[in-house]
């Protein structure tokens, strides 16, 4: 018997969270074929596929549903492994900066979008994935040649850098960055800060977060080493400084060139993708997870996080507000769960700053109180939005619609990451229990305060619930 360990596939689109990861069984034949068994956590659906060898090698699969509930007939790429506890014992852990504790997405496109105007160019985003991860270097010449600039590469660092730096302040930190940071500094796990910018920026970027510089027992940039990412001269100079062999290191990176360093290295990787629906490229990780709010430090052997309460994460209170819009038609019609849907519009910074996934917290409607909210950022995978939405349920049976009416939303925790599923019963079944989660967390004290903020009172007009 075989175990088989799924990182990424294909069929995302129909079942991925149901199966990834997922440990699942495989029997070889003997003969460079193997029967493949699906089992997804409820245990309904199961496949089976051949797999073209049994070399300890990625490989492509092809399944097809046996009760014919779900299609899984896509390809999907699978590392195989000896059956036995997985070996992620870290005693330490490198961190990337941008992208993965910094939300500097933000920040390309606002410079490079006024930088672009000055040539007549529009910043469309389209290179965005060639300067992940890159040196400064490479990204500045992807960009350069991509808008066909009437610059050399230099010449464009040498404008575009300022423009930067005097933006740093602005450079907000990732959901549960602070927290990570605090919490393996608290238990002092040694940390190292491994970028491929150079190591004044590092520095400077990180000086706007409290806490953060003194947290690091190193920090390197690509300036110090002789390659940088994908090459693994960054994380194993980290390693060597930290005065710990590579294999007990643990790797959090966003970029794929990273997460290809980290490997090199030897290390265990945990990718955190920074651009949506990306999380299938990052086979060579050893776990993709959607963000950092999602991080599980016991599976690499560091200390847990202890800050879930009632299978839920308290988080940074934020706000977000407007008139309610009717959304696609299927939270009534087609799963008997009437959202409230916002409008995108003029909130695309504050959805691209929080990750997709399953919040919760309070809502205030201008004329009917304020009322207990569980509500979904993302893209939906069962349906496959092509643009990230907000979708908020309140936890009430209203006897009319709402279109139209102000709706402010207080978002105080966080219960899970966004998620596909087999069936739309199974969909159906997570959301009530999403509700039946928020239901009772929202009677603790430490969620239930923020019924009385000040946002939602000075929205509604009729207070009789509070
Ligand atoms: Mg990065």
């Amino acid at each position: 018997m075989l175990t088989w360990h799924i990182l990424s596939g294909t069929y995302l689109k129909n079942c991925t969270s149901n199966y990834n990861p997922v440990i699942f069984s495989a029997n070889s034949n003997g003969n460079g074929k193997a029967n493949l068994a699906l089992v997804s956590p409820q245990e309904k659906e199961k496949g089976k596929g051949n797999l073209n060898s049994n070399t300890k090698h990625k490989h492509s699969v092809r399944a097809s549903p046996q009760n014919g509930s779900i299609a899984v007939t896509g390809r999907f790429t699978v590392k195989m492994s000896i059956a036995k506890p997985l070996k992620k014992l870290a005693s330490c852990v490198i961190l990337d900066l941008d992208g993965t504790l910094i939300n500097t997405d933000a920040l390309l496109s606002d410079v490079l979008g006024g930088f672009l105007s000055k040539y007549g160019k529009q910043w469309d985003g389209r290179e965005v994935h060639n300067t992940l991860g890159k040196t400064p270097l490479e990204a500045a010449a992807a960009i350069v040649e991509a808008y066909d600039l009437p610059c050399t590469t230099n010449e464009f660092i040498s404008a575009i850098n300022p423009l930067y730096s005097e933006k740093w302040c602005n450079i907000k930190a990732q959901p549960g960055a602070n927290r990570l940071i605090k919490h393996f500094g608290g238990h002092g796990v040694p940390m190292a800060l491994a970028s491929n910018s150079p190591r004044v920026n590092i520095e400077g970027k990180i000086s706007f977060h409290q806490g953060w510089k003194e947290s690091f027992s190193v920090i390197i940039g690509g300036d110090e080493v002789a390659s940088g990412k994908p090459s693994p001269d960054i994380y194993l100079e980290a390693a060597k400084k930290l005065n710990v062999e590579p294999s007990s290191c643990l790797v959090i990176e966003d970029s794929i060139p990273g997460v290809t360093a980290g490997k090199a290295a030897g290390m265990e990787v945990v990718a955190v993708p920074s651009i949506p629906k990306q999380s299938h490229l990052y086979t060579s990780a050893d776990e993709v997870i959607n963000s950092l709010l999602d991080l599980k430090p016991e599976k690499w052997g560091l200390p847990p996080f202890q800050d879930w309460v009632e299978g839920t994460l308290p988080i940074e209170t934020w706000y977000i507000g407007g008139p309610v819009i009717k959304g696609l038609g299927r939270g009534s019609k087609v799963l008997g769960i009437p959202t409230a849907n916002l409008s995108t519009e003029g909130y695309s910074t504050v959805l691209s700053e929080h990750p997709s996934g399953v919040y919760f917290g309070w809502a205030g409607l201008s004329t009917k109180g304020v009322f207990k909210m569980v509500m979904s950022i993302g893209w939906n995978p069962y349906f496959n939005n092509p643009e990230k939405t907000i979708e908020p349920w309140l936890l009430h049976d209203f006897a009319e619609d709402f279109y139209g009416e102000d709706l402010r939303l207080v978002i105080v925790g966080y219960i899970r990451p966004e998620a596909n599923f087999s069936s739309i019963e199974s969909l159906i079944a997570k959301i009530h229990e999403d509700g039946r989660t928020a239901e009772e967390a929202l009677d603790l004290p430490i969620y239930s305060t923020y019924r009385d903020d000040p946002y939602l009172k000075s929205c509604v007009k009729d207070s009789s619930n509070l």
